[in-house]
């Protein structure tokens, strides 16, 4: 059986389940992501979309512009507005959900940094962190095992990327 771990958003109307843990996780230092967040950066566990059930409410999809030209939907609480996750490239099998809207934030610490290039500069990563100026090879950094779910949740969509 896979550890659950629940989320939801701030004002309680949407909660979710992530059935086992993520694949990767991101620490995302980009622009786009510290406007969108107001913070300075986002935590992203990339997970498998059929591995995180709703439990209430319904969140709703709104289009981002992106630099590569693939959409990028953020999923938020039609009330409190709230990111809970993110579907880059509107793949719909892979789901970016934002850390902090789990219940056990703590437990998912970042695997790599990215787009350090735009990292403010008081923030300081520890010193063993995988740290990216833009990106990072998924081949390279991911676990194997991570590799084979991801192509599994691939496969299972019928996706061809
Ligand atoms: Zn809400
Ligand atoms: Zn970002």
């Amino acid at each position: 059986m896979d550890e659950i771990f629940e989320g939801g958003c701030f004002c309680g109307g949407v909660r979710y389940r992530m059935h086992g843990r993520p694949m990767f996780i991101h620490c995302c230092h980009c622009t786009d992501c510290q406007r969108q967040t107001g913070g300075a950066f986002a935590i992203n566990a990339l997970v498998e979309a059929d591995r995180v059930e709703l439990t209430q409410g319904e969140p709703v999809a709104v289009a981002m512009k992106t630099d590569s030209g693939f959409p990028h939907d953020i999923y938020r609480c039609s009330e409190c507005q709230t990111a809970l996750w993110s579907d880059y490239g509107r793949r719909k099998w892979m789901l970016f959900i934002r850390v902090s809207t789990l219940e056990k934030r703590a437990e998912f610490m970042p695997d790599v940094h990215i787009f350090t290039r735009s990292k403010l500069p008081w923030v300081q990563l520890p010193e063993n962190a995988n740290a990216f100026e833009v990106y990072y090879s998924t081949k390279e950094m991911w676990p194997a095992t991570s590799l084979e779910r991801r192509e599994a949740a691939r496969i299972r969509a019928g996706a061809s990327r």
